[in-house]
């Protein structure tokens, strides 16, 4: 697959350290060569995983799927009865304690299952909203009484519920809320106020709703559907998830008992926070599920249509797209599944408490954006590809394709939209690198340092051992030189400067994609899956065309922060770092595509 050599001198290589395996922190991944050895991937899955993913699919193809036109009427009595099946089959529980309904799997297992609800966009979202949304911040948060009161009905599926953060107002901006919580003599709480856009609103029995005590205190409350003052609005007309409510929820002068206040006065922001990471990241398995999903869809209708007197899976342009929804699809799932061991790593590491899963989530926030932005945005490609392959039957509601393609339009708005957590991407890491947790500025330095003397990238090399990353840390090398540039350049003005931190976003998220799945073929030829072979094409189609999308992200960011004898020295200097190996990448598109025709379904 490579004809070119891989780089020789010592200093080429990526950053300095031993290989290490799923023991990593937050971002390590960044500066440190990573070993395939031990790295989560769906081909490691346990048995247990399996079955609680077959639980779930079989739920989703025998009673969602079917009633999909039925709830896209909005039969809310239908989707109270399918949250209510989902929580007698387990699904609403994998990774709640025994102790409140839960199976207490670990995340993989929360993941498996996200990934199955997928396939439904709209079930997903109701799904989402309960497990990740309803639940998690009563079971970190809450106290033993609410966790006792509230848990075991949520998780079985006997209560439905929502998450209110969001204001006509605020949604980015989540902080700047309006409604209001004061404080009554007998210690309970009036609220007011009115939240936009919530999910599951128009059925929901239980709201986690954010408030300010006072005008000031940005605190949350668990709020009951039947609390004086509580009522909803109307559903919203939307673009797509119509089998999903959407409405405001009306708090005027809501009567909230003094034990429903949850966490602290004023801290609400810790449990929003912490809230959206596992939501950005389950989202993740929902996007990388659908797309799965679609893939294969899009492989069936390929082999059926015809045209020109044959299939059109015979041309070369829809061979292009499978091989490409294919490769981009095993990049983003390689690259969640890596995270999801490194986050169960770290949970057990703590001691598998509720404590340690939020401590853990809040490590991997910078890995959660990345898989929040990078599976959204692969997910409207793939369904993009999608219709454009079914054609005009791709445009009209006969087929699924339409309805997919306008369901995961809202991945990119919701839990933080993409912006937001493109600039939170290097915002955290350089937090963090203030903290002494990673070592982005002696990384940035050394790193000029070496300029003069780098190689090249593009190259996944294969050999008896299979696939190999070395190239892949130079695309690293890449977003920590652009970022210790911005730095340098704009000190502590860098936050104004988005346009830099969105391309610096851009290439990290690339490279960690990128090197997930490198990684993950790396292991499976050394395991001799059958896989293997087609996983090492989709590996090296991604960091390819990962280098050149690269390229072009850190040339315009270079050429914006440097002029003169700088900004030549630095565009040299990238151009030796990112010299793309010549690869054969439309070949390796058409093995993908001739697999996944012939499958007619998801390969890996
Ligand atoms: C179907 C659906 C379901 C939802 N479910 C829920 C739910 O259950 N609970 C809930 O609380 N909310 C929910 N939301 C709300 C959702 O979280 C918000 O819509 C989202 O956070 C974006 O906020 P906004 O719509 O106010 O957009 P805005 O914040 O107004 O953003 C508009 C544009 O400006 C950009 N922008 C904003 N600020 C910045 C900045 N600082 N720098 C650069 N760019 C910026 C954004 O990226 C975006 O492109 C839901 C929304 C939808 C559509």
């Amino acid at each position: 697959m490579s004809s070119t050599h891989p780089p020789t001198s010592p200093s080429t290589n990526p950053p300095v350290h031993q290989p290490i395996g799923p023991s990593q922190k937050g971002a390590e991944w960044l500066f440190d060569t990573t070993a395939a050895d031990g790295l989560l991937t769906p081909e490691g899955l346990s048995d247990e995983h399996r079955l609680m993913a077959q639980t779930a699919q079989e739920f989703l193809a025998k009673e969602v799927l079917p009633a999909i036109d039925q709830l896209e009427t909005k039969d809310w009595a239908l989707a109270r009865a399918l949250v209510k099946r989902c929580g007698d089959l387990g699904l609403l529980g994998t990774d709640v304690p025994e102790a409140f309904g839960g199976i207490d799997l670990d995340k993989a297992a929360a993941i498996v299952v996200g990934e199955a609800m997928g396939g439904s966009a709209s079930f997903a979202t109701m799904f989402g909203a309960q497990t990740g949304l309803a639940i998690i911040p009563i079971l970190c948060f809450g106290t033993d009484a609410q966790k006792q009161k509230y848990l075991p009905g949520i998780v079985s599926g006997d209560l439905v519920g929502a998450y209110c953060l969001s204001e006509s107002g605020s949604g980015s901006d989540a902080l700047g809320a309006r409604a209001r919580a004061t404080k009554q003599p007998d210690e309970s709480w009036v609220l007011n106020g009115e939240k936009m856009w919530i999910t599951n609103g128009g059925f929901a029995d239980i709201y986690i709703v954010f408030a300010k005590v006072d005008g000031e205190q940005f605190s949350a409350f668990i709020v009951e559907k039947g609390f004086p003052g509580v009522s909803h609005g109307k559903e919203e007309h939307k673009m797509g998830l119509h089998g999903s409510s959407t409405t405001p929820v009306i708090l005027q002068d809501a009567k909230v008992p003094a034990e429903n206040l949850l966490g602290d006065i004023g801290k609400g922001h810790k449990i929003a926070f912490n809230v959206l990471n596992y939501g950005r990241f389950k989202l993740a398995g929902m996007c990388s599920g659908g797309a799965k999903m679609v893939v294969g869809e899009a492989a069936k209708y390929a082999t059926t249509r015809r045209q020109f007197g044959q299939p059109i899976a015979s041309f070369g342009a829809i061979r292009h797209k499978l091989g490409d929804m294919l490769a981009r699809t095993y990049g983003v799932e390689s690259a969640l599944y890596r995270t999801t061991g490194l986050i169960d790593a770290a949970i057990a590491a703590g001691g598998g408490t509720s404590d340690a899963a939020l401590a853990a989530l809040e490590e991997f926030a910078i890995e959660a954006s990345i898989l929040k932005v990078a599976s959204s945005e692969m997910l409207d490609f793939v369904l993009d590809e999608n219709v454009q392959i079914h054609g005009g039957n791709g445009y009209v509601h006969d087929y699924p394709a339409e309805r997919h393609y306008r369901d995961a339009r809202v991945n990119r708005i919701f839990e933080g939209t993409n912006e937001i957590n493109r600039l939170l991407i290097p915002g955290m890491l350089m937090k963090r690198a203030l903290k002494g947790h990673v070592p982005l500025i002696t990384a940035a330095k050394k790193l000029q340092e070496e300029l003069l003397t780098v190689g090249g990238v593009g190259e996944v090399r294969r050999s008896s051992e299979g696939a190999k990353a070395d190239g892949v840390g130079l695309l690293k090398k890449t977003g920590i030189m652009v970022l210790g540039l911005a730095m340098q350049t704009y000190g502590a003005a860098i936050e104004q400067e988005q346009e830099v931190l969105m391309l610096v976003s851009d290439i990290l998220m690339d490279a960690f994609v990128a090197e997930s799945a490198v990684l993950r073929a790396e292991r499976s030829a050394a395991q001799s899956h059958p896989a293997a072979a087609l996983q090492h094409d989709a590996a090296m189609i991604l960091v390819h065309d990962a280098g050149l999308r690269i390229d072009a992200a850190a040339r315009t960011a270079i050429q914006t922060m440097t002029t003169g004898d700088t900004q030549r020295t630095m565009l040299a200097a990238l151009r030796r770092i990112l010299k793309v190996t010549p690869v054969n990448t439309i070949a390796a598109r058409r093995r993908l595509a001739d697999a996944v025709i012939e499958k007619k379904a998801y390969l890996f």
